[in-house]
């Protein structure tokens, strides 16, 4: 084998060769020039072919991978060619973009470095500027992340965060099988948490199992119109907040509504309705067993509180639906304004039970695929 054929399989670059004589070594690295294999161009506007060369650029060079340890840059003169439907213009090669300055291999390359290093120790190891490594990182990044076929995501959780101080809510969607985060909008209303689904696309809606989330109808809503097979679950954490919420709600009204002297001892007793039963210290249950002497409505609220952890011990969907029922018939009828309102909530979530476990059946999903779900989080609730 002849020492520029050698060159020329060692280049690689299909239809080009290395120049006669055409290696040498500098300061900066090793020069390889380069030509075209054989006659014939290709229009960088339209790709048609032409035969001709209209005239050369002047001698360009070009950044690519390293040779045996040195920096290398090929140089090469690009022709124009006059196009009968575009006019006189640069022809078209695959390897290099229209006036790029490093050849897409060598882009590549720099890029799997960014997966490793941090851009500044890229640009000092390979000689570059900063912002040149950062474009090509950015760029690779986005053209792998256009490429990478999205794997179907079956338990799909939603969370709102809150952003910045006040009311401004962001919306965040997660792969709970592979605890990553899959999408974030800024807002919590329905149109947004649509906008992500629409987006997201019916395929992937489709092939969500079941949905955690919070009890937030806008949420629901969304679910319900884009994942429409799809169990939904409410976390147990964020119920536990609704009833610390509600339980607050009516501590809070009890303190402004009765006596001075209860309203203080109610007052101090903030923290202890909060609290599970079993943790609470001997003096502090007296302190609440006092105030529920005392306060009927916070007696009240109380038990419906402590009541609701029977919930979780139900064995059973169509038991734990009894209790739910049941549960919330209590709250409404217990008058105390901020159970009324999560029973209402709760409410909301409950319609076409059946309908979506008859569904689940005909999909041939069994508790074992829920069951799964519930050592991510623990289970709540399912509908
Ligand atoms: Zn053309």
């Amino acid at each position: 084998m002849s020492r520029k054929s050698l060159f020329t399989d060692l280049l690689g670059i299909q239809g080009w060769r290395v120049k006669a004589g055409g290696v040498r070594i500098e300061e900066d690295g090793v020069v390889v020039e380069i030509e075209p294999k054989r006659p014939g161009f290709r229009c960088a506007c339209c790709g048609q072919g032409v035969l001709f060369a209209y005239d050369h650029q002047p001698v360009r060079r070009i950044r690519d991978f390293p040779v045996w340890g040195r920096r290398c840059h090929l140089e090469v003169q690009f022709a124009r060619v006059d196009c009968p439907d575009c006019g006189v213009g640069i022809e078209e090669v695959d390897w290099v973009k229209r006036y790029g300055r490093y050849t897409q291999r060598y882009e590549l390359y720099v890029a799997s470095l960014c997966d490793l290093l941090p851009v500044t120790d890229v640009a000092e190891l390979e000689g570059l500027n900063k912002n040149a490594v950062y474009k090509i990182d950015k760029k690779w990044l986005k053209r792998r992340e256009e490429q990478r076929e999205e794997p179907p995501v079956r338990y799909l959780g939603i969370d709102e965060i809150a952003i910045k101080r006040g009311h401004r809510y962001a919306t965040v969607f997660y792969d709970l099988e592979r605890r990553t985060v899959i999408g974030l909008v800024k807002s919590r209303r329905e149109r947004a948490v649509g906008g992500f689904f629409r987006r997201w696309g019916k395929k992937q809606c489709k092939s969500v199992v079941a949905v955690c989330m919070d009890l937030w109808s806008p949420f629901l809503n969304s679910v319900r119109r884009h994942c429409k097979e799809a169990v939904v679950v409410f976390d147990k954490f964020h119920v536990y907040g609704y009833l610390s919420k509600a339980i607050e709600g009516v501590r809070r009204h009890q303190q402004n509504v009765c006596s001075d002297e209860d309203g203080k001892l109610i007052k101090g007793s903030r923290w202890l309705w909060l609290r599970a039963s079993k943790n609470l210290k001997r003096k502090q249950t007296h302190t609440l067993d006092q105030i529920m002497a005392i306060n009927k409505p916070l007696a009240k609220a109380y038990l419906l509180k402590e009541d609701f952890e029977a919930f979780y011990e139900c064995e059973g969907r169509e038991e734990a639906k009894k209790f739910l029922t049941q549960w919330m018939k209590r709250c409404r009828e217990s008058r105390l304004e901020p159970f009324i309102k999560l029973a209402k909530r709760l409410k909301l979530s409950q319609p076409s039970i059946n309908v979506r476990l008859r569904k689940l059946k005909d999909k041939g999903i069994t508790a074992d695929d829920i069951g799964s779900m519930d050592d991510l989080r623990h289970l709540p609730f399912t509908f």
